[in-house]
Order: C-alpha cells, then structure tokens, then sequence
C-alpha cells in the first residue's frame, strides 16, 4: 500500500525546505515568492511507501491563479490521501486563513507549524495542544530548516492517511454568513454529493461567487436563484460584498479562537528589524536608487574588479592545456586535419566559453546573497508599482529577474502570473533581460574594444536592455494588450542571514548548467562550424576560410547587417550560430579568428570591428531574437509555432531597429 502525501501552504512557509528534508533532496528553495511552480514529486527517507509532493504556494484555494488551480485540482479529485499545511509560525495568524480552507475541503489533514526555530528565537510560545482542539486536526511544530519534528509530521500524515481521519466537523463561520452558507448548504447537498465536492467548501465558495464551482455542481435555475438571494441578503446584511463577508468571518474565528494559543509579544525580533531595514529599502523615494546602487556595485565587483582577476587565470590554464594538448597530439603524429579538428574546432570552442565560468558564478553568487536574504523580494514589490504604468504587475518581476539568468525557467516561471495577458506580455520581453549566456560576448567585446569602461559599458547593455523592454511594454500596452494587469499581493519575508547551503546549492546548479551546455551544444556546434569553415561545397579543404561553404552562407547574410556597421561575413555567421545558445557566438568567432583562448580573440577582433561597430553589434546580440531552447519553451507558453515566430520576429525587428538607429546616429556624430 502507498501513501501520497501533498504539501500545501503560503509563499515563503518552508514546503520546499520541508519537502527536501523530506526526500533528501535538493530542490531549488528561494527565498521570494513563485520559485515552484510545477509540483514535485519525491518517496520520503526510511518509508519507501509514502511519497511527497510539493505543491507551488498559494494564499487561497480560489482558482485565480495557476498555482491555485494546480493545489486546489489536487484537493478536489483527491490526488493525495494526506493533506500537510505548513504554515510559517512567525505569521502565524496570517497563514491560518488557508488552512481554515484547506480544512473546509473535508480531507485528511495535517497541520505543520514550521519555522518553530524563529519563533522561540523571539520568545514566543504556541499552545499546540489548544491549537488542535481549536481547529480540529493534528498539529506537529517542525522547523524544516533544522530538520526538526520532521518525523514526527511523516508518522502524524501517515496516520492519518491510513485510518483516513477527517478534520473533526466544526463551524468557524458566525452572523449572517453563518446563515448563508448553512442555508446554502441544504440547497446544494444532493448536487455536491452528485458531483463529488465538499459541501461546506461548495457552500462557502458559491458564497464567495465562485462560478467554476457553481458550473460543477449544476444548480437547477431554482437552486441557482435561491443561492443568490441568500447571497444578496447576506450582503444587505453586512453591508460588505460577499469577498469580504467571508474573508471577514474566517479572521473572526481565527482571532477569537486561535491567536490566544499564541503567547508572548506579537513582534518578534526578525520581525521589528525587518520592519526598520524596510522604511529605508522600501522607501518611497531611496528605494529606486538604493538598488541601483547595490547593482552598480555588484556589477563592478564582477566584472571590473575580481571578475578579471579569475577569467584570465582561467584563460592562462586553458591555453596551458590546449597547449599540452596539441604537443601530445604532434608527438602521437595524428593527422592534421583530426589536429586541427580538435585544437582549433572543439578547444576553440569550448575553452572560449568555460573561461568565463568564474564571473557566471561570481554574479550568481551576489544574486543569490540578494535573493536568500529576503531582499529580492522587496525589491519586486518596489517595482509592482513601475511595473503597473508600463501595464505589467509586480508579479511579473519574479520571471524578469530569473530572465537574467535564463530565458528558459524565466518564461516557465510566467505560469504563476494570473491573468493570461500579463503572461503574454511578460513572455515577449523576456529576451529583453540580457541572459548570463551573452556575459561571455560582452566580456569579450569590451575587453577588446572599452577596456576602461567594462563595467559601464556591461550596466550600460543592461540597462539598455531594460529600457528596450520598458518602451516595447508601452506600445504593446496601448496596442495589442489593451487591459490592465492582475493585482500583486505578496508577503514580504523576514531578512535573514543567507542560508549557506541554499547559496551553495544556486551556485552549483548555474555551474553544472553552463558546464553542460560548453561542452553539449557548444562542443557540438564547435565542430560542426570548423567543419563547416575547413571545406568548400566540394567537400575540399580550404586554406582561406573565406573560401569556405560557411562564408558563402555568411556573405548571403552579411548585407542585412552592413547598415549596422558590421557586414562581414563573420559576424552574421556568428550571429546565427548564436541561435544554438548565446555563447557560441563566441566560440564561432575564437574558431574564425584562430584564437584560442578569450585573451587571443579579444585582440584579434579589432580586425573585424571598429569600437562603434562593436558597440552596435553588442547592441543587436542583447536584443535579437533568444537561443533555441527558449524558443521552444515560447513556443509551448504561447500555445503556437506561428506566435513564437512572431515573436522572435518582434525581437529581432527591435534588435536590428536599435542598431541601426545607434550606428547611423553614432557614425554621424563621432
Ligand atoms: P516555499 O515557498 O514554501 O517552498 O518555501 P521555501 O522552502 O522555499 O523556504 C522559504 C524560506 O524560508 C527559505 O529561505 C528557507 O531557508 C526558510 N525556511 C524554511 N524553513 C525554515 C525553518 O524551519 N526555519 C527558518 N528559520 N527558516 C526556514
Ligand atoms: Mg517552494
């Protein structure tokens, strides 16, 4: 016999963490809301028989939201035979308002108070004892982070789940609600028996005009017309909206029969300084600049200050075993095409690319410290308002920000956006938040060609990059995606000191996906480009790689690029290989050129570019069109070929617009 488990609860409450103490294993935890979207699925430590799934976080079980539809599908069609709520006991009031829903469900459930650590921390103290006789179910205090009581939580589902123990029946609703949904729920018995759905949860939800709810139950017109006359007379009533009279009636309950559980001041230290690194992060008017500067100092120390330092011992090491490399292969007296196969296609390639590991990292890590110590999260919040007058929420910051890292989670993230707009239009300007894939062509081009200025010319791509993406917004926002977007409602968590494993594990994972990729996709698209720049159409080898079927495919498309200050034959080719992922860009020049580390190419470019030639062709690889992977997860969101064609098409038309425009104007000044 097999057990399924399903974790429930808010953002931030700790499911991920638990879910990883758990199973053993190490899923993404972030410190900001929206980092699971889809539910995971892992068998639990010591019993082999119970499976673990964690679910996105959710503050209703309303069906707004992606990640409500997906954690309420699975109470409602009883994907699970347990139910655990973790609730994060440092808000403790706040967290029960779903777990009052979860309970409405008539479903076997535990209730994990987690993050007990914060809370003795602030000398608090929860009557756990009271807390179930209160609500009517098993409570267990864990903390997930220090993998306390977590056993205890398994035995407690475990048990529940096989003697399928019900919450006990119980009325938390009071007043003129209380009589709506009681009345409402005679009405609807046979129908909610019918169709397989919770009365009470049905009731409530009928009250609170639920019409996904109300088309599964198949009210008569009769039944149907009765529900909204108790409704509107319950409205009269209360005179507040049927949202609110439930809302209402759930914290009542909470407070009068739950907070007195919680003994001991209500803020806690976490929480009080918090609230005072708030008034000056969040502040109405430092926020904006303070973050700016904080960026402006991480990008410094990335790329101006310690970024170098690493790159060029990982060049130097590259050049060394290159070097090595080719001696052992002269001494062995391969061939020298095979030679020249593996030293100036696949090393080329690829020892272009990994040198550039240390400042991927190295931005990552900073990112990370931002993310874990809780202040990501205010900045997205910060930025709800911005976002709102370009027509996008705050919600959508999440996926801008992983956008950074890479299109493809950034636009899988997209699901947890609410509304089918905002996803649509968050998706198109994705691109526009230069990916860590494109890092290795600015480092290199600015190495090159703005040796003094790397780390305003690298903010300066960015920021571009931003502001591109902020007037697409609002065009489309008065264009196509006429509306407004879905309101943001977050919970700011506390500052923490960052998690030292959760920092370790970003990092690791940003490692093993670049190291993948150079020598994946790059490795392959390596060879195949020096293949491809050693022989003509006749399948002989060329001493001129302009004579090669990779120039005569470049110089079709060179004319396209020549008004943008870059119409060698080179530069289109790398532009397309680029479409494979961004870094090989790249290591199709390191190949063209004959360089083998990034040092050789970045001396040997300035034969193809002027320094405003570069610029404009920095300017066209931040802003055209995404590698191919993120096209075919576009493809997916949108639903269509023929919308992620449109799209890419979009990009590249703004790409090749704002070189243009840059290059022309430039040209006419300088
Ligand atoms: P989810 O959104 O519910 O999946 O939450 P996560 O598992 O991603 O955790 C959110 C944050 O809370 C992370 O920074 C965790 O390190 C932190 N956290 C989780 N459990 C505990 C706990 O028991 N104690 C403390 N102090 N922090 C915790
Ligand atoms: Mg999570």
């Amino acid at each position: 016999m097999s057990i399924e488990i399903a974790l429930v609860g808010n953002q931030n409450s700790g499911k991920t963490t638990l879910f990883n103490q758990m199973t053993g294993s190490s899923l993404n935890v972030g410190n900001f809301p929206g980092t699971t979207v889809e539910k995971k699925e892992g068998i639990v430590k010591h019993h082999h028989e119970v499976k673990v799934v964690d679910l996105p976080g959710v503050y209703s079980l309303s069906p707004y939201t992606e990640e409500e539809r997906i954690t309420r599908d699975c109470l409602l069609h009883a994907e699970a035979d347990v139910v655990v709520n973790v609730i994060d006991a440092t808000c403790f009031e706040r967290s029960l308002y779903l777990t009052l829903q979860v309970i409405e469900m008539n479903f076997p459930t535990v209730l994990a108070v987690n993050m007990m650590d914060e809370l003795r921390a602030s000398g608090r103290h929860l009557d756990m004892e009271g807390l179930q006789q209160a609500l009517g179910i098993p409570v267990v205090p864990i903390s997930a982070f220090r993998g306390e009581g977590i056993e205890e939580l398994v035995i407690a589902a475990m048990t529940s789940a096989k003697n399928h123990t019900l919450p006990r029946k119980m009325d938390f609703c009071s007043g003129p609600a209380h009589k709506a949904i009681h009345s409402i729920a005679h009405i609807i018995e046979d129908a909610a028996v019918g169709a397989k759905l919770p009365i009470r949860f049905s009731a409530c939800k009928l009250v609170e005009g639920d019409d996904e709810i109300k088309e599964m139950l198949a009210l008569s017109e009769g039944d149907s017309q009765m529900v909204e006359m108790l409704v509107a007379e319950m409205e009269q009533r209360l005179g507040t909206d049927r949202d609110a009279a439930i809302a209402d009636m759930r914290y009542a309950f909470i407070e009068q029969y739950c907070c007195p559980f919680l003994k001991g001041k209500s803020v806690d230290k976490g929480q009080s300084r918090s609230i005072k690194i708030d008034k000056l992060l969040t502040h109405r008017i430092l926020a904006m600049p303070i973050f700016v500067g904080i960026m402006g100092v991480i990008f410094y120390l990335t790329f101006g200050l310690i970024g170098p330092i690493f790159n060029d011992w990982m060049a130097a090491g590259v050049a060394e075993i290159t070097a090595l490399t080719e001696t052992i292969l002269v001494d062995l007296g391969l061939n020298p095409v095979v030679q020249s196969l593996i030293i100036d296609g696949a090393f080329a390639g690829v020892g272009s690319i990994l040198s550039f590991l240390p400042t991927i990292i190295l931005l990552f890590f900073f990112l990370a410290l931002l993310e874990g110590s809780g202040y990501m999260a205010r900045v997205a919040f910060v930025f709800d308002h911005l976002l709102r007058k370009i027509g996008l929420s705050g919600r959508s910051f999440v996926p801008m920000l992983l956008g950074f890292g890479c299109t493809v989670p950034a636009v899988m993230s997209t699901r947890t956006l609410g509304s089918d707009r905002d996803r649509k239009m968050t998706i198109l300007l994705l691109p526009f938040m230069s990916c860590s894939a494109k890092l290795p062509i600015y480092s290199v081009f600015t190495m090159a060609f703005f040796d003094h200025y790397r780390s305003l010319v690298m903010i300066s791509l960015y920021v571009g990059g931003i502001l591109v993406g902020i007037l697409c917004a609002l065009l489309m926002k008065h264009t196509v995606f006429r509306g407004s977007p879905m309101p943001f409602l977050m919970e700011l968590p506390s500052y923490r000191i960052p998690d030292k494993k959760v920092v370790a594990m970003n990092l690791w994972q940003e490692t093993r996906d670049f190291i993948t990729r150079a020598f994946t996709v790059i490795f392959a698209a390596s060879i195949v480009i020096w293949v491809l720049q050693s022989f003509d159409l006749t399948w002989h080898q060329v001493a001129d790689s302009g004579d090669s079927m990779l120039a005569g495919f470049g110089k079709i498309l060179a004319p396209i690029f020549a008004p943008l200050g870059f119409g060698d034959w080179r530069c289109s080719t790398a532009l397309v290989t680029g479409l494979m992922s961004k870094e090989t860009v790249i290591s199709t020049f390191s190949i063209l050129v004959g360089a083998g580390d990034s040092v050789a190419l970045a001396s040997s470019l300035g034969s193809i570019f002027t320094p405003l030639s570069a610029f404009s062709f920095l300017i066209f690889t931040l802003l055209y069109m995404p590698c191919v992977a993120s096209f075919a997860v576009t493809r997916r969101e949108l639903g269509s070929l023929g919308k992620a064609l449109l799209a890419s098409g979009f990009q590249t038309a703004v790409a090749w617009i704002c070189a243009f425009l840059f290059y022309q104007i430039a040209s006419l000044i300088i």
